[in-house]
């Protein structure tokens, strides 16, 4: 009955009217927070395991939203991929990215490679690779400085445009990763069909090495695997010494993770820049 519900409504705990207020607030204020300048690039340092040399930086989205503060981009990327905003959010963020490494070149540092991450919604948007291209060469950024992370399953979706555009960026000099490795439905074998520059292990991995005997040996395969294949593999998710010591007994070339650094904001990654070194 109507009472009833109106009952059962009032039972739902206020947590849960939060979130969902919080997310219809988020998207609705999603279209308008490029134009306000509200979203802000995190960078985290790819580390070089044997001497803890930063190898690139992962840029990571933030939004600085007005009432709910510096939001994550699980409580967002969704959003953006449902309303369409990702597209120019991911526009923007690539500008910003390329300002910052002209910055850092023209300060004279080592050269910054930087890593985005790209949904599925973005690569298959038409012009894909030109859209980057475009914007690399607007800032003049050399391509090769840039690596673009992408999914597993999003490979799997439609391989033979994914084949075609990973040429594409590979040909214009940009570095292509494989992201969240391990983690997908899919088989090893479409390795064969591309020729991928860096892979990263999911952080799910190395969470449970010290617990779980199969998700060590897993992630012994794959790093044995990616060498002989040629492909840098890159760990995430490393959060203590015992993680970073397994890794460097399997002499895995490199990682990320809270141990060396969080994604921090301009100013900080600027300074571990400067050092070139994590710790
Ligand atoms: P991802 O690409 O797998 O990024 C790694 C996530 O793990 C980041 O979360 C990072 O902050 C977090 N992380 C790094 N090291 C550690 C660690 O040692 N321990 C733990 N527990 N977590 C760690 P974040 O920044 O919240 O991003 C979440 C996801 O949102 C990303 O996962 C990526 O899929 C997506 N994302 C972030 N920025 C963008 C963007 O600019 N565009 C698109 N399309 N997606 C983005
Ligand atoms: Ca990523
Ligand atoms: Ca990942
Ligand atoms: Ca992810």
């Amino acid at each position: 009955s109507k009472k009833e519900g109106k009952n059962r409504y009032r039972f739902y705990s206020s947590e849960l009217n939060i979130q969902n207020y919080k997310q219809l607030q988020l998207r609705h204020d999603l279209r308008m927070a490029v134009k306000r300048d509200q979203f802000m690039v995190f960078y985290q340092p790819m580390v070089r395991i044997k001497n803890n040399q930063i190898l690139a930086v992962e840029a990571l989205i933030r939004w600085n939203h007005p009432d709910w503060g510096m939001v994550s981009p699980d409580e967002f990327i969704y959003l953006a991929e449902e309303t369409g905003v990702i597209v120019e959010m991911g526009k923007w963020l690539l500008k910003k990215v390329c300002e910052d490494q002209r910055y850092w070149m023209l300060k004279g540092y080592e050269p910054v490679y930087i890593s985005v991450n790209f949904s599925s919604i973005q690569f298959y948007e038409r012009d894909f690779v030109k859209s980057i291209t475009d914007v690399l060469a607007e800032y003049e950024v050399d391509p090769k400085y840039l690596i673009v992370e992408l999914t597993e399953s999003l490979i799997i979706e439609n391989a033979h445009k994914a084949i075609a555009d990973i040429e594409k960026l590979q040909r214009a000099g940009i570095k292509v990763a494989l992201d969240d490795f391990g983690t997908g439905y899919s088989s090893l074998s479409y390795l064969q069909h591309f020729n991928i520059d860096i892979i990263k292990m999911d952080a799910s991995f190395l969470k449970n090495i010290m617990t779980d005997q199969t998700s060590a040996i897993i992630a012994r395969a794959i790093i044995s695997l990616t060498k002989e294949l040629r492909i840098k593999l890159v760990c995430e998710g490393i959060e203590n010494w015992e993680q970073l010591s397994f890794l460097r007994e399997n002499n895995c070339f490199a990682g990320q993770g809270y141990l060396y650094s969080r994604p921090v904001p301009f100013l900080k990654i600027d300074e571990i820049l400067e050092k070139g070194k994590c710790r």
